[in-house]
């Protein structure tokens, strides 16, 4: 099995950590938001890791496979992540069976102690075929409202103990919970003092390069918002909708007009574009 210093996620993150810039870690649904990801990391020459829901992975069987090929064929490093990958028999079957890089083992619906066990035990065997691991510590909160009120989020966010366990249970890759929300913050972004950045700096100065962070939960974000992520420790930036909504209006407004071949052609420009634009944010273009 390849080892984990061969890890195309981990190698594209630590290129990312030590040049101090963040990677675009996207989410593609189809065949064409996957060929408009590649194409804007190749025309910006930049790393890019493509996300795969394990969803997505039942419903279009066959598009983990265009995805590896993307990554064996790209001229930059790219690497295939399956992102919040919830359960364990599902796991154990992507990890014996897909060309993936990288998964979220995403343990977060169980309580603490499960939690940690199932992700010590699941990284383990991530990590005999050279899979890396990411992990969520405390609960980013999902659903359009995310979370009414302070009072309860404390509770939630990523403390110094949590980054203490899952590193110990042998993870690669930490999400941490700084006030970041699965969902629309509304259309200018994280209020401020939403998100805590010192919390995302200490966590970090905590970690000192023992496991790289994830940000998860970019909808709305200002490129500000997403700089200063990167400022305070944030490497891999996962994006969905900040990257895919330009798409989903381009559709909305003119699968019913335009012509299919057209329509797809043009869909995948838009997404492209807007993908070339957040690499230019993140600092990653011009580092492959
Ligand atoms: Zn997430």
């Amino acid at each position: 099995m390849a080892p984990l210093t061969d890890n195309r996620t981990l190698l594209i993150l630590k290129g990312a950590a030590q040049g101090k810039y963040g990677v675009l870690a996207a989410i593609a649904y189809n065949i064409e938001q996957l060929t408009g990801l590649v194409r804007a990391a190749e025309a910006k020459r930049s790393p890019l890791i493509i996300q795969l829901f394990p969803s997505t992975l039942k419903q279009l069987p066959t598009l983990a496979h265009a995805a590896a090929a993307a990554v064996k064929s790209a001229s930059v490093p790219l690497s295939l992540h399956i992102d919040h990958a919830q359960d364990v028999e599902h796991i154990r079957e992507i990890i014996a069976t897909l060309p993936v890089d990288s998964v979220m083992v995403d343990m977060s619906h169980f309580g603490e102690k499960d939690n940690l066990e199932k992700t010590r035990i699941l990284a383990k065997e991530c990590h005999d075929r050279g899979i890396a691991v990411e992990a969520e510590s405390g609960r980013i909160e999902g659903g359009e409202d995310g979370i009414a009120d302070t009072g309860d989020l404390e509770a939630l966010f990523t403390s110094p103990e949590d980054v203490n366990n899952f590193v110990a249970a042998g993870i690669d890759i930490l999400a941490p919970s700084i006030g970041n929300i699965h969902g629309d913050y509304g259309p200018s972004g994280p209020k401020p003092g939403q998100l805590h950045f010192d919390r995302l700096a200490s966590i970090n100065k905590q970690i000192n390069n023992r496991v790289l962070i994830a940000l998860h939960g970019t909808n709305d974000f200002p490129p500000e918002v997403m700089m200063k992520c990167i400022e305070n420790g944030a490497i891999k930036l996962n994006v969905n909708k900040l990257l895919l909504e330009v798409w989903n209006e381009f559709l909305r407004k003119n699968a019913a007009a335009m012509p299919l071949v057209k329509l797809v052609d043009q869909g995948i420009e838009i997404l492209q574009k807007e993908t070339e634009k957040w690499m230019d944010i993140c600092g990653s273009s011009g580092k492959a």
